[in-house]
């Protein structure tokens, strides 16, 4: 799929591991959570590339003038998907930084394989997969499938990170000297 959907569902991953609590209710260290958060990532990027998908920002008509331009404007989506992300993150942002940079890896490697011929591969079966996997459906419909996927994505994310920085716990945790917030 193209790479603001990855990114998008990174920000969902994020948010999950966020409120995964320890047994005592406390929050795990910052490391193991970004661990989890980078695997998780790629992990998402895998399961949503075995999904029927038409990968339609390279394809688009603008740009084609730019020496790579294909890549120019899978980078523009994703980066566009990326400040959307990072800007909703809060004090999440480590854990989303890492989810993003986990679920971006899989194309990465894919491109330095394929364009640039680096030999190393971590997910030989994704970076030898052809960039589209249609099952035989129309591919305007596969793109419009990936639209829709990437706003309900983009809509939960904000709704679940807005829920997450005024969840109750966070009252818990506050510090005793600070002044209550007033309503
Ligand atoms: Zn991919």
């Amino acid at each position: 799929m193209d790479l603001f959907v990855h990114v998008l569902a990174a920000g969902l991953v994020a948010e999950g591991v966020a409120r995964v609590r320890r047994r005592g209710g406390s929050t795990p260290r910052l490391g193991p959570r970004a661990g989890v958060a980078l695997v998780l990532g790629a992990a998402s990027h895998l399961g949503l590339d075995a999904l029927p998908h038409f990968g339609f920002l390279p394809s688009i008509a603008v740009w084609t003038w730019m020496p790579q331009g294909w890549l120019v404007r899978a980078l523009g989506g994703g980066l566009l998907a990326f400040g959307f992300v990072l800007a909703n993150a809060g004090k999440n942002w480590p854990v989303v930084i890492a989810a993003c940079v986990g679920a971006v890896y899989p194309d990465v490697e894919k491109v330095a394989h394929n364009e640039l011929g680096v030999p190393f591969v971590l997910f030989r079966a994704h970076a030898e997969l052809a960039s589209t996997y249609t099952a035989g459906l129309p591919i305007k419909l596969l793109a419009a499938v990936e639209v829709v996927l990437a706003v309900l994505f983009a809509l939960l994310y904000a709704r679940l990170a807005r829920s997450r920085r005024d969840a109750p716990w966070k009252s818990l945790t506050r510090d005793k000297n600070e002044a209550p917030p007033t309503p």
